[in-house]
């Protein structure tokens, strides 16, 4: 989507991805296949880039630092750093005041009794590094399921933080350009399914104060970090009323995918103009709008649950008017993989998301 974006202004796009015909591949000027840890193939990518930027913030500190010798890397390096580790993101809020479940690290064994008895029960243990769509994650009710988690979370680095009974998942998909101005979509509304996002709302309808909290946290984070490009703060709105910061995603973020339908300026256009150096676009909204997500899991349900994986009826979903399919171009369905998205506008909020749900559920020969 952002190489999409990035063509339709004209710009030439080269991609490194460790697979060939990527997503993005498919839609690039160039793509370089190598695994994201061979320096020369970075080398060879940044030597012809005026920019560079990244998708997904678990590329390895090494080539973004062989990357950044060659042509600017928007957001720097030292921020992905941040956002790519759970325990340094984590601390970094904390030591910056703001707000995040109550948290411990947990490096060894012995670390698990003091770090359940500070922050309490129930829990979950996350994994330090590599984390994202609930990977390396596990509940935790009590000891003897804190000892086994470690056990099954590899028993390295890891964070044990408090469970939050949450009254809604939220996100600001904010953009910052290296001068400092701002913009911002959101909050929206989002909802997991173990541990995936599903299905996102813009706007979430919350009470004005409390979405102008979000979007200030948010700029805030951005400030702070002296971020520049498109930041997704996710947050917990908490059952006290307060926001919590579960994670900083430091690019184009699946909850902000219905921007491209949604809003004035998509926010991988955003992405575009704040590396780019561009002025920032309007994020205003063209109207409300709901994203459901198009797992691989759909290749396998309806008529026939098990067996060979069957494609679904996307004609199905696109006789609803504004209803609008992406579908990524990846190879090969699996369980849990994020093959596409629907969006869907509407007059208001839950009007989109009941349409964004139908729709899904009608690929699948579910009630038309
Ligand atoms: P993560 O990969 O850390 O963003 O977690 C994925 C999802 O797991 C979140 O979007 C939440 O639905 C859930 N989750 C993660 N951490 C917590 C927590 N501390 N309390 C409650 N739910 C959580």
């Amino acid at each position: 989507m952002l190489a999409l974006a990035a063509r339709r202004m004209g710009y030439r796009f080269a991609v490194l991805s460790p697979e060939p015909g990527s997503p993005a591949g498919q839609v690039s000027d160039r793509e370089v296949v190598a695994p994201y840890d061979d320096l020369d193939a970075v080398r060879r990518l940044a030597a012809e880039a005026d920019v560079v930027t990244v998708e997904f913030e678990n590329v390895p500190a090494a080539a973004l630092a062989a990357a950044a010798e060659l042509a600017p890397v928007h957001p720097a390096p030292e921020v992905l750093a941040i956002a790519q580790h759970r325990l340094r993101e984590k601390s970094w809020l904390a030591a910056h005041g703001f707000p995040t479940p109550a948290f411990r690290r947990v490096a060894a064994a012995a670390d698990l009794d003091p770090a359940l008895a500070e922050v309490g029960l129930p829990g979950l243990l996350k994994t330090a590094g590599f984390g994202y769509d609930g990977k390396g994650q596990r509940p935790v009710a009590d000891a003897g399921e804190a000892a086994a988690a470690w056990q099954e979370l590899g028993g390295g680095e890891a964070i044990y933080e408090r469970r939050v009974a949450f009254r809604a998942e939220l996100s600001v998909v904010a953009v910052r350009s290296a001068e400092g101005d701002f913009a911002a979509y959101g909050p929206i509304a989002n909802r997991h399914e173990g541990g995936i996002l599903d299905l996102s709302v813009l706007p979430a309808g919350l009470p004005a104060p409390l979405a102008r909290e979000a979007v200030d946290l948010a700029r805030a984070i951005a400030e702070a970090l002296g971020f520049v490009g498109v930041l997704c703060v996710e947050l917990f709105w908490d059952e006290d009323g307060s926001l919590l910061v579960n994670e900083l995603a430091p690019r184009p973020h699946n909850s902000g995918h219905l921007t491209i339908e949604a809003a004035l300026t998509s926010q991988f256009e955003q992405q575009l103009r704040a590396v780019c150096a561009l002025p920032l676009g309007d994020p205003a909204p063209r109207a409300p709008a709901a994203m459901a997500n198009l797992l691989g899991d759909l290749w396998w349900t309806g008529a026939r649950p098990e067996g060979l994986p069957r494609e679904p009826d996307w004609a199905a979903a696109l006789r609803r008017s504004d209803v609008h399919l992406h579908l990524y171009g990846k190879a090969e369905p699996r369980r849990g993989r994020k093959m596409g998205h629907l969006t869907a506008l509407a007059a208001d909020p839950a009007a989109a998301r009941a349409l964004a749900l139908a729709a899904r559920q009608c690929v699948t020969g579910g009630s038309r």
